[in-house]
C-alpha cells in the first residue's frame, strides 16, 4: 500500500483518464443517459438506485465528488462519504444513528446546535460525558466525542468512551476535525464513526466548505449514501476539485502545522515570567496523560489556545500582529488568531485560540514576541 502523500496524489490515478496532470473541474449537474433504448431502466421502488461512477443527477454524486471520496477512503483505510460541510456530515451521521439518548462533552458549538435542534424535534436527551451521564445510553445510542476538543486541542481517551459505548450496545462518534491524517486515527481506539469538518484541514486553504464522515463498514457506507441523496447534502461539484488539489499536500501542511504548533505552544508555556501577560497555555503536548501520545501518534494538534490576564488584552491582542489574521476558522495554511469570545459565549473571556499556519515558525514567534512585549 503507497503511504499518505503518495496516496493524496495517485489515489484517484484509476478516474484520472485525460492527459491534462490536474483533473479538469467538472461543474454538470446532469448526466446524459444512454442512447440504447433497450438499456434505459425503469426507477425501481426503494431506495435511489445510485452507482459510484454512473453519475444522473450531481445531488446523488458526481465524478469530482467521487474521485475525492475515493482518495479520502484510500488514505484513511476507510469507506468515505463526503457532505457540503462539517455540520451536514454531523447531521447525516444522527440521522443514520437515530439516537435516543446522546452524551456530549464541551467542543464545537455548532454541534451542539444540531444536538439542540434534534431534542426539539424528535425529543433527543442530551448528557454529558461522566460516568453517571454514560450509564443513561441504551442500545443505539450515541457517544459524540470531540478529540482534541475545540478550542483548547486537550485530548479525550477515544478507546474508554469507545468501550463505555459498546458495552451499553451505543455508537462513539469521533469528531477528529482538530487531528486530521496523518495526527490520529480514531478507529485505532474503537470510533464507529468517524467525522471530519473538511474546511480545515483536509481543504487546508480556506477556499472550501466540506465535511466527511468514515465508517469501516461498506453497509453503512451504503445507507449514508442513500441518506445524502434526500439530505441534499452532497459536497458541490467546484469544492470537490478544491478539496482534491488540497489533498495532494495535506501530510505536508498538516506534519508542519503539528510542528510549529508544537513548538509555539511551548515557547508562550515557557516565557509565562517574561510576559506575564500570558495566563495559562493550552495544548495537547502540554497534556500528561499517557493515551495523548498512543492518539496523537502523527504529531500534536495544530490548533491551540492560550489565556491573557484581563479580557481587554484579549480583545486587543489580535490587532497587535503582522502575521496572523484576526479570524475565525482554522487549517488553513495562513496562521489565524481568535478572540474566541466572538464565536462561542461559553469559553473564557481572555481566551485566544491560534491555527498555524505554514509560514516559518520563527517568524511566527517574533511576531507573538513583538506583540507580547508591547502590553
Ligand atoms: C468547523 C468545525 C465543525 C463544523 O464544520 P463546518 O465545515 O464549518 O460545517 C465541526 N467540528 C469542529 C471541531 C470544527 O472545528
Amino acid at each position: 500500500m503507497p503511504r499518505l502523500s503518495t496516496t493524496g496524489i495517485h489515489g484517484g490515478d484509476h478516474l484520472h483518464t485525460v492527459s491534462d496532470v490536474t483533473p479538469p473541474i467538472n461543474i454538470s449537474t446532469t448526466f446524459k443517459y444512454t442512447n440504447d433504448p433497450d438499456k434505459l431502466e425503469k426507477m425501481p421502488p426503494g431506495p435511489f438506485p445510485y452507482e459510484v461512477g454512473k453519475p444522473v443527477y450531481s445531488r446523488e454524486g458526481h465524478p469530482s465528488g467521487e474521485f475525492v471520496e475515493l482518495v479520502i477512503s484510500k488514505i484513511t483505510n476507510s469507506y468515505a462519504v463526503a457532505y457540503n460541510s462539517g455540520l451536514s456530515a454531523v447531521y447525516a451521521a444522527y440521522t443514520h444513528l437515530n439516537p435516543k439518548v446522546l452524551c456530549i462533552g464541551q467542543g464545537y458549538h455548532g454541534v451542539h446546535g444540531i444536538a439542540d435542534i434534534w431534542t426539539r424535534n424528535h425529543g433527543l436527551k442530551q448528557y454529558g460525558l461522566d460516568e453517571e451521564d454514560l450509564e443513561k445510553l441504551g442500545p443505539g445510542d450515541v457517544i459524540h466525542l470531540e478529540t482534541p476538543v475545540n478550542p483548547d486541542s486537550l485530548c479525550f481517551d477515544i478507546q474508554h468512551f469507545a468501550d463505555k459505548a459498546h458495552a451499553k450496545g451505543a455508537f462513539l462518534v469521533v469528531d477528529s476535525t482538530f487531528a486530521p491524517p496523518p495526527l490520529q486515527d480514531a478507529f485505532e481506539f474503537g470510533a464507529d464513526i468517524v467525522m471530519h469538518s473538511a474546511t480545515k484541514y483536509f481543504g487546508g486553504h480556506s477556499d472550501l466548505l466540506a465535511g466527511i464522515l468514515l465508517t469501516k463498514s461498506e453497509d453503512v457506507w451504503r445507507k449514508l449514501l442513500d441518506d445524502r441523496i434526500y439530505l441534499g447534502t452532497n459536497i458541490a461539484n467546484l469544492e470537490s476539485a478544491l478539496l482534491l488539489r488540497s489533498l495532494k499536500t495535506l501530510e505536508l501542511r498538516v506534519k508542519k502545522q503539528s510542528d510549529s504548533a508544537t513548538k509555539i505552544a511551548k515557547f508562550l508555556n515557557e516565557s509565562k515570567e517574561k510576559y506575564p501577560a500570558i495566563a495559562k497555555v493550552h495544548h495537547s503536548s502540554l497534556q500528561k496523560d499517557a493515551f495523548v501520545a498512543r492518539q496523537l501518534k502523527g504529531g500534536h494538534a495544530p490548533t491551540f489556545a492560550f489565556e491573557l490576564q484581563t479580557e481587554d488584552q484579549a480583545r486587543r491582542f489580535p490587532s497587535r500582529l503582522k502575521y496572523f489574521y484576526h479570524a475565525t476558522s482554522l487549517g488553513g495554511v495562513e496562521s489565524l488568531i481568535e478572540w474566541r469570545a466572538m464565536s462561542d459565549h461559553t469559553v473564557s473571556p481572555s481566551l485566544l485560540r491560534v491555527s498555524v499556519g505554514i509560514e516559518d515558525v520563527e517568524d511566527l514567534i517574533e511576531d507573538l514576541e513583538q506583540a507580547l512585549s508591547g502590553i
